[in-house]
């Protein structure tokens, strides 16, 4: 077929507004909400300008959107080292340990800002008994960084009353554009609803980034930003697999579905390095609903067992330990799976969670009142994050107090702040112990691409942030960002790429379908069309390709080079038919370039996969042609690149070096 072009004989042509400054945040989630706060502190005084874009709305934006219960990044009164040492045994032994280690020093002080900023936090009283947040604030328990105890669910998290956790970060991240906005005397410098397509490089210097392009979702216009300095803190990806839930329940996945990828597409075509983006999260949670597990594992101590009643992970520590040690003590979040994995395989499924026994367990100890108390408490951590689990189980017939619930591992899932590794490669702080000079190359958090930073979940090699680590490491880039504006003051942006091509290719979706869509006469919105493809077609086509040969849940997550060989081809050709992709509103555009998006990430997983010839990661996939750990030849970074201009991708290998000790035994 034809290549289209987009000469606006269809569709209006959008106004285009240029914006200059010196600061720019793609995406105001946790990390680029920090990034804004603490950018501020520094540029007012210099009269440097900070401006943020979100696709959304940055109140409630996000991977944490609807709330959370537990904070998850909290060394307090642990050793940071072992904060350290517990993201490398959960990552299969390999994680940047110079980044784990640089945010395990500063984590705590976004959290003791977020009580500050009004986010209730769970307590200990002095008979050491659990009061939630507001019950603490209301009992004048004092703050956190007043040396008051939080409650922990697990040894790095504690519990806070979560619903309202992004609007209290989120508002001060406005709060601080503002102040930035009355300092520097700029006109607006928040652009919510304003989809960012692209990174715009810079014409003189190459390898240095100059700005972004995005569109609005609401009015017909697109915004050049220009800037010294570019952070991409815009989040991990979500439906590049198909998903459990079909049809029906299509909306219903982990990882809130708005999540689309953009934060590699975007890093990936400027040309930063990636790490590790074979890596990938498959999270276990109760079945169709995603509700969260943690709490009722680490507070509840709630089981989870193989139909039979027997624990999958002691059942079979002996066989896991033969193929994995020395990742399997302890056995971590992968290898957890992978043993749930063996019991549905052989047919001794359905897992349960055993919540009604851990409730039954918790009465033996507590009175009426506080276990009523507890089992509110249970049902918050549903309603704050994962309302629809509740739906579920009422309309299943289920209360989990009386009877067990079933868990399922999720679709596959790339991100790098949870429990997953996926991302940039960036510079470290260099002031590490033992950590080689070539990690570091002056500005901490900052890709190797010249002036653009990287936080949160497009972090590669550094996972177990989660939202507190995300939200400290977008405030080490955002102070990194002024230093570095400090250090290129009187650089001018010079745009490489062409805006008037920019904005043709970001409204092809409209045009092509203004042109095609009374080739039929069936209603608007048609999925079928041979001049097009709607989003929805093409993200059905990826997350198939993804699933079938990428090793997604209809293969158990199992691929090969001869399966990521036929995916590769077929992403290649799904790729060429994205130029084919229709909108016939702005929302459907957003939809388009959210999958193009997707795309971009895909491929670079599979890639990725494909270069690392082990199976690293048993419970997240599997190599069936590689099924085991390599550590003599793969214990290292996977690194790649993509260049844009000759279409190709290199990989390379970068030797692991670890900084942090195991612990002598005693
Ligand atoms: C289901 C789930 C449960 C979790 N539970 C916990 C928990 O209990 N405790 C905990 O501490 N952590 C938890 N986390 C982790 C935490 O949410 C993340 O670590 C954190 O949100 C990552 O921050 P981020 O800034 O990288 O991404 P996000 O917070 O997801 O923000 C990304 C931002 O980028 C914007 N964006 C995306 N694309 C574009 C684009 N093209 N143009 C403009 N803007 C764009 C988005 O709108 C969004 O605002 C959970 C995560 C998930 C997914």
């Amino acid at each position: 077929m034809e290549k289209e072009t987009n000469s606006f004989q269809f569709v209006e042509k959008p106004a285009v507004e240029e914006v200059s400054c010196d600061i720019l945040i793609l995406g105001g989630g946790m990390s680029g909400a920090g990034a804004a706060f603490e950018a501020v502190r520094w540029a007012n005084p210099k009269n440097l300008k900070v401006v943020l874009v979100d696709k959304a709305a940055v109140e409630r934006s996000g991977a944490v959107a609807q709330g959370l219960s537990a904070i998850n990044t909290y060394i307090g009164d642990n050793d940071p080292m072992d904060y350290v040492r517990m993201v490398r045994s959960d990552l299969m032994g390999i994680t940047r340990e110079d980044l784990t280690w640089d945010l395990a020093r500063v984590v705590d002080d976004s959290v003791d800002l977020f009580e500050e900023w009004g986010l209730p936090i769970w307590k200990k009283d002095a008979e050491g008994h659990s009061m939630d947040g507001i019950a603490a604030r209301n009992a004048g328990m004092g703050s956190l960084k007043d040396g008051a105890m939080p409650v922990r669910s697990g040894k790095w998290q504690i519990m806070i009353n979560g619903e309202s956790y992004k609007a209290i970060v989120g508002e001060v991240a406005k709060k601080a554009l503002e102040l930035n906005k009355a300092a520097t005397g700029m006109a607006e410098n928040l652009y919510e609803r304003v989809f960012c397509t692209r990174l715009l490089m810079d014409s003189n210097e190459p390898n240095r980034v100059a700005g972004a392009i995005g569109f609005s979702t609401r009015e017909n216009k697109v915004y050049v930003f220009k800037a010294n300095t570019v952070l991409n803190g815009s989040g991990g990806a979500v439906n590049v697999f198909r998903p459990r839930s079909v049809g029906e329940g299509m909306g219903r996945a982990w990882f809130p579905v708005w999540n689309s990828g953009s934060g590699y597409a975007m890093g990936i075509q400027a040309g930063a390095e990636l790490t590790l983006m074979e890596n990938r999260f498959v999270p276990m949670r109760f079945k169709d609903g995603y509700g969260p597990v943690g709490a009722w594992f680490l507070f509840f101590k709630a089981q989870a067992t193989n139909a039979l009643g027997e624990d999958y992970c002691v059942k079979h520590a002996d066989i896991i330990h033969e193929q994995f040690a020395p990742y399997d003590n302890p056995m971590g979040t992968n290898l957890r799976n992978h043993a749930a994995m063996i019991e549905m395989k052989a047919g001794n499924g359905p897992i349960m969670m055993h919540t009604d026994k851990a409730m039954a367990k918790l009465a033996e100890t507590m009175d009426e009142k506080a276990l009523k108390h507890l089992e509110a408490e249970a049902w918050e951590d549903f309603l704050d994050m994962t309302i629809a689990q509740a739906g579920l189980w009422a309309a299943n017939d289920v209360e989990p107090d009386k009877v067990p619930s079933e868990l399922m591992p999720s679709e596959p899932y790339l991100l790098g702040s949870h429990a997953g590794c996926a991302g940039f490669w960036v510079s470290g702080p260099g002031d590490i112990p033992g950590a080689p000079e070539e990690w570091s190359w002056g500005y901490n958090r900052m890709s190797t691409v010249n002036g653009l930073f990287m936080s949160g979940d497009v972090v590669g090699a550094s996972g177990h942030k989660f939202s507190s680590g995300s939200h400290a490491e977008g405030r080490i880039a955002g102070k990194m960002m002024v230093s570095w504006c400090l250090d290129h003051e009187g650089y001018t942006p010079a745009v490489k790429e062409s805006v008037d091509d920019l904005v043709a290719e970001m409204y092809a979706p409209l045009e092509l379908y203004a042109k095609y869509n009374s080739y039929t006469t069936a209603p608007k919105n048609i999925d079928v069309n041979p001049n097009y493809i709607s989003p929805r077609m093409l993200q059905f086509r990826l997350m198939k390709i993804m699933d079938e040969y990428v090793g997604g849940c209809s293969t158990w997550y199992t691929t090969s080079g001869t399966l990521l060989a036929e995916g590769l081809r077929k992403l290649d050709i799904l790729k060429e038919d994205a130029a084919r992709l229709a909108a016939s509103d702005l929302h459907e555009l957003l939809r388009c370039w959210e999958n193009y998006h997707r795309i971009w990430a895909a491929e670079a997983h599979a890639r990725h996969i494909n270069f690392r010839e082990e199976t690293r990661y048993p419970g997240y996939y599997y190599r069936g042609d590689f099924p085991v750990v390599d550590d003599e030849n793969w214990k290292c970074f996977t690194n790649s690149k993509y260049n844009l201009e000759s279409n190709t991708w290199e990989h390379k290998k970068v030797p692991y070096v670890e900084l942090v000790a195991a612990p002598t035994p005693a």
